[in-house]
């Protein structure tokens, strides 16, 4: 596909907020891909590997400049300064190659395969005069580019496409552009290969270039429903949508994981857990008996071998091989097995006291870049398991979660303060589950897991498979004293907020929340808190805003941490809006210092 029609698509999905107006122009972007697709759907996200990949392209902000510079002929401190004033790269080249008097006698028609090409060149360049090699595969697409597609490439490069593709948006438009047609009762009849569905089991026989004929419209919902299930099944598998796209065009929707494998290396999603109303629930939940396993505080890694080299990745799918690297000769050494993926919780642990750390003491870590070793001797951490996905060549998530924990227990070799497995307990009283989980608060976990015996693992759902039982934390009513601008589209509007509690006369931050607040249809939304707050503000810094302590509102959280980032000493982890909570009440009835500083107490009694 020629690059001026491809960013032409770029520029539609730019134009409208409309999810399925997005939805629609890339499912026809997608039919259109023909050999092009793999490289299509990256460059559609604004990416050239998939996002767990270490991979980067590596090009500062600095070096996009230069390669502006050298391809238009204007001097670096002019692209400079227009890029402190526009905050986008893509419009800074787009204007400065609009500017451009004549085009250069080198000036060729760009395709997306040498766009991408190009890119990813730019991340296997190493050693002596990379910097001078980047520069020239940017500046030889700019040199080529009308303005429009050097917009484009700039953002590509520095990783900020600004059309709003999400995940769910991608996934969709696959689902659209494969979607085998649903024929009316009219015209039925005139077509072949035509599969009448009466109900959803009836789709085993669609092969791939079937029609379907839906008996009514809440079946032909149902089909589409279950299309969109196994695409997302497929993703969740292999986090990549070009992966997923490939495979849909060619196996058909309906097929669209006959040939999708686990592959040690590339990451899936982790398999989540539900909340349990109490003990009881829990059984309802995930039937009788269950497993019970501690729930360990610290952070979901997933550890991959493939018989060579060992890969950590985290919940987000980050590789964190390199912050863990003391990590690596110890699952080589004590998981048995040729290959494998294991599923675990990296910790921190207290050697004197016998106890594993709360994940803030370990946090720190995880986006550490330098100082590695060091930190690895002054913030020891170790693994507990507790379930392998992945075991010799085989994949193990279709195997139940029993069948899951026996292969783990004899492929764990453990290790005090290395490598241990999650304690369990299968069960099937309430009276012991509630002992269990006491004795889980009490050695400083966060709870427990209770776990379906029966059931298989499920990748980035939140399924009653597991479910988790840990002590709430009362919310808190905090005061929006400050918030920020969001970006792009959202540059209007409100997208996060400081929050505050009461100390005498005092508003003190204790926290910033973006999350529990929607888009639309809802009480609390952007929209309605930049409407109610815009009128109490006190003081603008670029996108930075004060505001007067007038709106409360109610927050849940996880967890109250120590902090030296905010005034009151403390922060919030994982704060949600749940309502707007200023008919009810004024600023100086906001929750106290005190309570915050209660709750913060409480919540270390149970540890
Ligand atoms: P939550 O983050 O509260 O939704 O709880 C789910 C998280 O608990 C998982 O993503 C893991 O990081 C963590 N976890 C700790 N212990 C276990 C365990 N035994 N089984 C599964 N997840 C666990």
């Amino acid at each position: 596909m020629r690059y001026d029609i491809f960013v032409d698509y770029l520029e539609r999905l730019e134009g409208t907020t409309k999810r399925l107006e997005k939805t629609k122009i890339l499912a026809e972007l997608i039919q259109k891909a023909g050999e092009d697709i793999t490289e299509i759907i990256y460059l559609v996200q604004g990416i050239v590997f998939p996002q767990w990949d270490e991979r980067k392209l590596g090009m500062s902000f600095r070096l996009i400049i230069k390669a502006i510079a050298s391809s238009t002929g204007i001097s670096p401190d002019k692209v400079e300064k227009s890029f402190t004033k526009k905050g986008d790269l893509g419009l800074v080249a787009e204007e400065f190659i609009k500017n451009k008097k004549q085009k250069t006698l080198f000036s060729k028609d760009l395709n997306v395969k040498k766009v991408f090409d190009n890119l990813k060149k730019l991340s296997s360049l190493e050693g002596h005069g990379t910097v001078s090699k980047k520069i020239a595969l940017v500046s030889e697409l700019l040199t080529s580019a009308n303005p429009i597609e050097a917009k484009y490439i700039c953002r590509t490069v520095v990783d900020q496409l600004r059309i709003g593709v999400a995940e769910g948006t991608l996934r969709d438009g696959i689902v659209w552009a494969y979607f085998p047609r649903i024929i009316g009762i009219n015209d039925f009849g005139k077509h072949k290969n035509v599969l009448e569905v009466k109900k959803l089991e009836d789709l085993k026989n669609l092969k791939k270039y079937d029609f379907i004929k839906a008996e009514n419209d809440k079946l032909a919902r149902e089909v589409y429903n279950h299309f969109v299930d196994v695409v997302q099944k497929t993703y969740n598998i292999v986090n990549d949508f070009a992966v997923v796209a490939e495979e849909v065009k060619k196996n058909g929707l309906n097929a669209a994981n006959k040939d999708i494998k686990l592959n040690p290396g590339r990451p899936l999603n982790p398999m989540l857990a539900i909340k349990a109303k109490d003990f009881d629930g829990a059984f309802k939940d995930v039937g009788m008996p269950a497993l019970a396993e501690y729930k360990i505080d610290g952070f979901r890694a997933q550890f991959h071998f493939d018989g060579k080299d060992v890969k950590i990745f985290t919940r987000r799918l980050e590789n964190v091989s390199n912050q863990f690297k003391e990590l690596i000769p110890i699952v080589k050494e004590h998981v048995k097995a040729k290959s494998f993926i294991i599923d675990s919780e990296i910790v921190g642990y207290d050697i004197k006291k016998d106890k594993f750390l709360s994940f803030q003491s370990i946090s720190q870590r995880i986006k550490r870049k330098y100082d590695i070793e060091k930190t690895s001797k002054t913030v020891p951490v170790m693994i507990v398991v507790f379930d392998i996905l992945y075991k010799n060549g085989e994949s193990l998530i279709d195997k139940t979660q029993e069948e899951r924990r026996s292969i783990l227990e004899k492929t764990i070799d453990e290790k005090k303060h290395k490598i241990e497995l999650t304690k369990k307990k299968i069960t099937n009283t309430t009276k012991e589950m509630e002992i269990f989980y006491k004795e889980s608060l009490k050695k400083g976990n966060e709870g427990i897991m209770i776990k379906n015996l029966k059931k298989i693992y499920t990748p980035g759902r939140r399924v009653a498979g597991w479910v988790k039982i840990k002590p709430g934390l009362e919310p808190l009513d905090l005061v929006i004293v400050g918030g920020t601008y969001g970006e792009g589209k959202r540059a209007n509007a409100l997208s996060s907020f400081r929050l505050a509690c009461y100390d005498e006369g005092k508003f003190l931050e204790c926290g910033m929340v973006g999350t529990g607040i929607k888009e639309k249809d809802n009480e609390v939304t952007f929209e309605s808190l930049t409407k109610l707050l815009t009128p109490l503000i006190t003081k603008k810094k670029g996108k930075t805003i004060d505001i007067k302590p007038e709106i409360v509102v109610e927050v849940e959280y996880e967890e109250i941490q120590r902090s030296p980032t905010y005034n009151s000493g403390y922060a919030l982890r994982f704060p949600r809006v749940k309502q707007l909570r200023n008919m009810e009440k004024a600023a100086k009835d906001a929750s106290s210092l005190d309570y915050v500083k209660k709750i913060f107490m409480k919540q270390r009694q149970q540890r």
